[in-house]
Order: C-alpha cells, then structure tokens, then sequence
C-alpha cells in the first residue's frame, strides 16, 4: 500500500484524497485537495464551479494527532462568491466554519471539556483555554437543537455569576427533563423578557411551519391547567407565537397562534423578584415557585453573618486563641450535619456546649432545613413555617430577623413547591453542577462560549467522540 493511500485511510477525512506526506523533526504534514471540482460557500449550502479569481489560499488545520506526533493538514483552496455571503474562501467538509482545527479534533476537545478540567484538557490537546472556548462555541452550534423551547410546562429560572465581578448568565431549566434548555448573558428581568420573547417569537422571524396533526402527539399528556393554551397572551402580540395546536390523531382543525408562555404551569426562581415580575407579565397563569434550596442557602447565609459578627467580637476581647479555633469552624457549622467528618462533628459539638447566639443561629438554620425534608405534607410544611417565622422574629439576631420577612412574603411561593412536587433534589442537583461548569468556564473569551458549555453538558446534548460519532 502506498504511503498517501495508508494516510488517506487512517485519517478518514471527509472529501479528500492525500497527495503527500511529509514528517518534519515535531509533526507529520499531511497535505490534501478536495475532491469535489465545486466550489461551496463556507457558510451555506451555495456551490458554484466558478472562481472568484486565480488567486490560490493556503490552509493548515490541526488534525487528531496520530501518536506522539503532531498532525497538520495542508490544503490549497480557491475562492468563490456567495450571492448571499459574497467573496469567501471555499469551504471544506472535514472542518468547521472559521476553524483552524479538523471536526474530529474539535469534537473530541469539546468532550474533554465538557468531563474534565481546564489542566488535563489543555495539555492533552496542547492548546490553551481561550482556544477551547472558541472550539465550544462552534460545537455548540452545530450541535445544540433548533426546537429546544418547545413542551415546556415546569420551569426553573436561575442566574449563576460568570466571572469576577457583576456579571451573570441566566439560565432556563426544564424541571421534568432535568436539563438546562436556554441561557442568555445578563440576569433579572430584561434576562427573563428576553426568554419570553425567543419563546414566542415575532412574526417578523421565520416560525415553524405548522404541524401534521397526526405525527406531533406530545410526551406527557396535557394536564387540565393547560387544556387551553390558545388564548392569547397578554405580552404577545396578534401574529405572534408559534404555529400548533395539541390535537388528537384524525382530528382536523385549523393550525391556531398560540403563544408558549401560555402552556406554562409553574416558573421556580430564587426570592430576588426580578423574575417574577416578568412571569407575572408574560405568563400570568403560572404558579410562581420558590426553589427549596434558595431558602436554605439564605439561611446558611444569614448563620455566617452571626458566625462572622461573634468571631469579631472575640477578636475584639483580645481572645487570640479562641478567635482563632472558632474561625476553623465555619464548615462545621455551615455543612449538613450528615455530611460533617468526624472532626467537624467534635467541633460543632463544642460550639453547643459553649452556648451562645452561634448554636441558637445554627438551630435556626437546620429549622429551615427541616420544612423541606421529603415526604412532608402541605397542610405540615405550612404549620412548620407558621412555626418557624414565630421563632425567627423573637431571634433578636438581625440577619435571621431578615431572612423571617424574606420567608413571610415568599411562603406561597415555598409552600407551592411542595404542592406541585417539584423535584427540589434534582433541581439543586442541576444548579449545582452548573456552578461547577461555569467556574470552568471562567478563563473563556465570550459569555457565549460559556453559556455553550453549560448546555453541552446540563443542556439536551452532550457532544461525541469522533469514533462514537463521525462528522457531519
Ligand atoms: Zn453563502
């Protein structure tokens, strides 16, 4: 077998044939030509058979390296003119738009960022971070789904600090998939309004065509609350909306404009109230919910402060000594008490046996905790919180003075949780993993290409290695 036919074989890249090969002191140079005689746009599916002009344009691209080698593809292109794009360089079909790097190469670095840190990821792929964000980005488009807003009856709505300083990403997740379906840059209500109008779009934008009935049975039955998603919405203006209806197989009737935040029976979010506000506008039908672990992240907040203030006033005293063993025990008060080593659990004990504000803070605390244990009815929870707010106000510890007023306004919204069973559990889970995922995410160049990351791996796909999948 000759040497390009072997190397033809080995690196499978889509539409080309090896003309050379070539091994330098640090990388194999492969270089390629196309096998196609068209031209085609880079950025549509135009092809034409004229040039633009003479001119040719020399391109390298990383390929998957073949063992401890470097690989380089070589390729001499032509360029054309795209009647919708204008001049471009011809496009090739083993690498992505704008991509110095081959698909396969870029679909196993969006793996590796997606399972494992920034270190490993860099140092296996010998590229630096900023280059995995831009690998994300182009990933994601390929792969994240046109049709990701539709079915949506539970939501949750969070957002999560991307970055140092005051800068955020929202993020829409759907409580029955367990996964984040949409994200933008920014956070409270311009972020919610912005969610609101990509669910039910302007007519200006192309929608869907309509639906065959027939083909288009939904996945969960639709529950009485939203048997009747056709009437309008109040934000969404005549036109709007997305073409369908739920119809029974052989049923026939008019495709009808109905707008989506119609169809929405509950919004979970934090107690900050600029989500709120924008659910009360689009989609006043919907439950507002009160995420569990909201709750008790402001009370863990709110034992800190008093941890916080009674570590000041030892050090104030001239206590060096006992200052300095109660500053040790943050996380022995702030984890669960099931989730403490052996240590922590001494600790937390010795902090009872002293007495004082901290452990009356620190039963608060686990009081909150206790309203969401599982299993609890609606009628309990209420009597538990009735309960609660009785002993936060005789706290006379301001923060948990707050956190009583805070819980007293929102109590609809938390005892809503436990009457439409959403899961807490799961949804804790998703914003933690999130967290992680966006801290990763932090050395990248763009918002976007962190927002691409947290769908590639909480969202409704996660990418592929290029032997599982070969690309497209
Ligand atoms: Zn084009």
């Amino acid at each position: 077998m000759r040497v390009c036919t072997a190397f033809c074989r080995l690196l499978d890249l889509p539409g080309v044939w090896v003309r050379s090969v070539r091994f330098e002191p640090d990388r194999v140079v492969v270089t390629v030509a196309l096998r196609r005689r068209c031209l085609q746009c880079p950025k549509c599916s135009y092809s034409t058979r004229d040039r633009e002009n003479k001119q040719h344009h020399d391109s390298v691209w990383r390929g998957l390296d073949l063992g401890r080698w470097r690989l380089e593809v070589h390729a001499r292109l032509r360029r054309l003119r795209c009647p919708v794009h204008g001049v471009h360089v011809e496009g090739v079909p083993f690498a992505r738009d704008g991509a110095r790097f081959t698909g396969d190469f870029e679909n196993l670095v969006a793996w590796l960022a997606t399972k494992t840190d920034k270190t490993a990821t860099c140092r296996l792929a010998r590229i630096d971070w900023k280059t995995v964000g831009r690998i994300i980005e182009r990933v994601g488009e390929d792969l994240l789904p046109e049709e990701r807003l539709k079915d949506l009856f539970e939501i949750s709505i969070d957002e999560v600090a991307w970055r140092k300083g005051q800068k955020y990403l929202t993020l829409i997740g759907d409580h029955r998939r367990g996964r984040v379906v949409w994200g933008c840059d920014g956070k409270g209500k311009a972020a919610a309004d912005e969610f609101f109008a990509e669910l039910d779009p302007p007519p200006s934008e192309p929608r869907e065509p309509a639906r065959e009935p027939a083909a288009r049975e939904p996945r969960y039955p639709p529950e009485p609350g939203i048997m009747v998603p056709f009437g309008p919405c109040p934000t969404v203006p005549a036109g709007a909306g997305v073409v369908g209806a739920w119809l029974q197989a052989g049923v026939e009737i008019e495709p009808a404009l109905f707008a989506r935040a119609s169809k929405l029976r509950a919004v979970s979010m934090d107690m900050t109230g600029g989500y709120a506000a924008s659910v009360r506008a689009h989609a006043p039908q919907a439950t507002i919910v009160i995420d569990n672990y909201h709750v008790v992240a402001l009370a863990t907040k709110a034992l800190d402060e008093v941890r916080r203030e009674y570590w000041n006033e030892l050090r104030q005293a001239g206590d060096q000594h006992a200052s300095k063993q109660f500053k040790d025990s943050r996380w022995a008060l702030l984890k669960n008490p099931e989730d403490l080593t052996e240590r922590q659990a001494t600790t937390l004990a010795a902090l009872h046996a002293a007495g004082g504000k901290v452990p009356r803070a620190w039963s608060m605390k686990e009081m909150v905790r206790a309203i969401f244990a599982p299993d609890l009815s609606v009628q309990t929870v209420s009597e538990l919180i009735d309960r609660l707010l009785a002993r936060l106000s005789r706290s006379r510890l301001k923060p948990f003075i707050r956190l009583g007023r805070t819980i007293r306004k929102h109590r609809q919204g938390i005892l809503a949780a436990r009457r439409l069973n959403l899961s807490n559990a799961r949804a804790e889970a998703l914003n933690n993993k999130v967290k992680l995922i966006v801290r990763r995410a932090y050395g990248f160049h763009s918002a976007n290409a962190a927002l691409t990351l947290v769908h590639l791996t909480c969202g409704l796909v996660t990418p592929k290695l290029p032997h599982e999948q070969a690309f497209a």
